[in-house]
């Protein structure tokens, strides 16, 4: 096993939508005391050997004995510094987030992923129950800041597990994120994936629509170039059949109307604008901002179509879709809370992951 498996197996994941999109996810690999993680702000798609960034195991290990700050910035820094502490010799990129995830999960790969059919358990309201049922041996997590006390609690729950079964997890889902799967060899992990994807999907009550409709020309280039002129940048637009039921109404609208996981807020906003069919979208648009303090990436006109400011949030918002409506197979959506979300958005780290890889 080396290290270009690794890299052929994350191409395979990073370029299948059904798994992760952009940035997110991520993978890794241990040998001779060294994890071998992805950089902050890589994509799995097109990810080189040096887009992994080698760190000493021992070192990580030796992070729990520390105390941290109870402040979150001030903690999340002193971590990130003590990480970035256990890069080998010459590394110069930043680990992602999830390394110490990575690093304490005792399989020697781990895959990491966001498939929107797995967020259709994880973000929803019956998550934890139905992967009890449906996944009696996976670990789930409930909603905890991402980071340091994310590793923690996972650390500790891992522990308990064990102590109880003599089983360590290698299946563990994280509620409004994704899920971790870890295995002595990738092989393994793929079958898992398969395995986890199959059983959400026979569980299935209906899939998203997305059949594409045409939307009204006239409205669609006025909308545009309107929001080119707001932004500076490229305008893409989309309407599908299941969009088109979303636009009937702001009610309609509330099962997508927020944010899902980190991914979401990273690359299409913490909330998309709503704006009424026939209102000014300049007007919606710079209350937005002055509200919120800072422009929305995806914009929904009633009954028209939506709206992205640039590429890539359309994806993460055609992402929210999907998860929602899988979320109806499992008692319906639900969303991350405003405290998590507030969080994520003043974050450093996602600033910076967003900063990477926006551009
Ligand atoms: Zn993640």
């Amino acid at each position: 096993m080396s290290i270009e498996k690794l890299l052929s197996e994350s191409h395979r994941y990073g370029s299948d939508e059904g798994f992760v999109l952009l940035g997110g996810g991520n993978t890794s690999y241990k040998k001779d005391g060294v994890l071998y993680v992805k950089a902050s702000g890589m994509e799995l798609a097109t990810i080189k050997a040096k887009g992994f960034v080698r760190m000493d195991l021992a070192s990580m290990e030796s992070i729990w004995e520390n105390t941290y700050s109870t402040d979150d910035d001030e903690r999340e820094e002193e971590v990130l510094k003590d990480m970035m502490a256990c890069r080998l010799e010459g590394e110069t990129a930043r680990p992602s987030v999830e390394a110490l995830l990575h690093a304490l999960l005792p399989f020697t790969y781990v895959v990491h992923l966001h498939p929107a059919l797995v967020n259709g358990i994880t973000c929803s309201v019956e998550g934890e129950s139905s992967s009890a049922r449906l996944f009696p041996e996976a670990l789930w997590i409930e909603l905890v800041k991402p980071g340091f006390i994310l590793a923690k609690i996972v650390r500790e729950r891992l522990a308990l597990l064990q102590e109880k079964t003599g089983k360590i997890a290698n299946v563990i889902f994280l509620q409004n994120h994704g899920v971790f799967v870890g295995e002595e060899s990738l092989e393994e992990i793929s079958t898992l994936y398969d395995t986890i994807l199959r059983t959400i999907e026979e569980q299935l009550v209906r899939k998203p629509d997305f059949t594409p409709l045409i939307m009204d020309e006239k409205k669609r280039t006025a909308i545009a170039s309107t929001l080119e002129k707001l932004t500076g940048k490229k305008i893409a637009s989309v309407l599908n059949q299941e969009i088109a039921r979303y636009l009937v109404s702001e009610k309609a609208f509330a099962p997508v109307a927020s944010s899902f996981t980190p991914d979401h807020i990273v690359y299409s906003g913490f909330k998309p604008l709503w704006v009424d069919e026939g209102a000014s979208v300049e007007a919606a648009f710079g209350e937005y901002e002055k509200l919120y303090g800072n422009e929305p990436k995806i914009i929904c006109v009633q009954n028209t179509g939506v709206f992205s400011v640039g590429e890539k949030p359309l994806p993460l918002f055609l992402d929210t879709v999907s998860v929602s409506v899988y979320s109806e197979s499992f008692g319906g959506p639900q969303f991350m809370d405003e405290a998590m979300i507030d969080f994520i958005r003043n974050w450093e780290v996602e600033k910076y992951r967003s900063s990477v890889s926006m551009n």
